[in-house]
């Protein structure tokens, strides 16, 4: 086990936004994120899931330096980027780079390939155009595009060729983290996997750590080594990515499993529209049955949280200090959950 400290760590990060409810109406307070504590390890890749608006994109801006944290302590290479001045801003941004869903609005539709990964070199480094073109070059062999793409724009790509141009503009300064937000979710599945694997091999070759955002735990499951499941801005689960998969304790992430269209059960559970929604029938990583709990209505509005809880008004097993008491991120069986209820759930 290495003693390093981490390439990345969040301690009871947060940060809220304050939104205007209308005429004649006090301002509201919208806690996307709210106290979460991480870590990832150079090399490695923890998946971030969740629904949408539970937080996943706030939590990447935040890795990402484009906003600064309300509050909390984030870490790179061990410096502190929650209070850093623009210097260091300005020395770590390099460090972490992003690859965002659609690869289509995140690159110049103007710019042909070369010019697309030569720009983040001319911008951050001496290299002569020479030296910034034949890394171009290389960066582009590394990611599966042939030598006579560089002169072709982003419109004369496939969805699955422009997420490879994304992803090898954001490697051109060697970054130490890359943030990917639902990187494969706009793609076909046959494509999706073609590029979680190429993330894969490059992960190998490099030696880059990933902060993996997606709503898609098959997508997670192919890549992460963590897991941590955020719901309205707090981690309510985390943990290695083979426990969580083969015993989600909190009745959020078994949700999140039963709605992942490969399960098998899926499509009987989703028929299921009554609570307490157990079903035998999910199969874990390594084959074992388990309990579903089947995911009912929308998350709560991040406006107006529920009190204690914020997952009691979805949940089967919801009592009445689940209302009152917020349950706190504790220690269980190899994982971290929070839930009044996890000893007893998972019996
Ligand atoms: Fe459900 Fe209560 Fe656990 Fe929240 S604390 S997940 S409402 S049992």
């Amino acid at each position: 086990m290495t003693t390093a400290s981490p390439l990345l760590e969040a301690r009871a990060l947060a940060r809220h936004y304050t939104v205007s409810r209308g005429p004649f109406r006090a301002k509201g307070l919208v806690r996307a994120l709210d106290g979460v504590s991480f870590s990832v390890r150079e090399g490695e890749t923890l998946a971030i899931v969740g629904e949408s608006g539970c937080g996943k994109s706030t939590l990447a801006r935040q890795v990402t330096m484009i906003e600064r944290p309300t509050s909390g302590e984030l870490r790179l290479c061990g410096e502190d980027v929650a209070h850093a001045d623009r210097a260091t801003l300005k020395r770590l941004r390099p460090q972490v780079q992003m690859v965002f869903q659609n690869p289509y609005a995140s690159l110049n539709p103007r710019k042909q390939v070369v010019t697309l990964l030569d720009e983040p070199l001319a911008i951050n480094t001496d290299l002569s155009r020479s030296a910034r073109r034949d890394a171009a070059r290389a960066m582009m062999a590394r990611v599966g595009l042939r030598p006579e793409h560089e002169r072709r724009y982003p419109h004369m790509f496939s969805g699955g060729q422009r997420q490879r141009i994304a992803v090898a503009r954001a490697l051109m300064l060697r970054p130490r983290l890359l943030v990917a937000d639902e990187p494969v979710s706009a793609l076909d599945v046959s494509i999706q996997a073609q590029v979680l694997n190429l993330l894969m091999d490059l992960q190998q070759d490099m030696g880059i750590a990933y902060l993996f955002i997606s709503h898609n735990l098959q997508v997670v499951r192919h890549i992460a080594e963590t897991v941590a499941v955020l719901y309205l801005g707090k981690i309510v689960e985390s943990g290695p990515k083979a426990l969580v998969f083969r015993r989600p304790a909190h009745p959020y992430t078994r949700a999140l499993l039963a709605s992942t269209p490969s399960l098998r059960s899926n499509r009987r559970a989703a028929a299921q529209s009554a609570a307490p929604r157990t079903s035998p029938e999910l199969e874990g990583e390594n084959g074992a049955r388990r309990t579903s709990t089947v995911l009912r209505g929308e998350p709560p509005s991040p406006l107006s949280p529920p009190s204690g809880c914020a997952f009691h008004g979805r949940c089967p097993y919801a009592i009445e200090r689940c209302r009152g008491e917020v349950p706190m991120l504790e220690p269980f069986d190899g994982a971290l959950v929070a839930c009044h209820r996890v000893a007893e759930i998972n019996a």
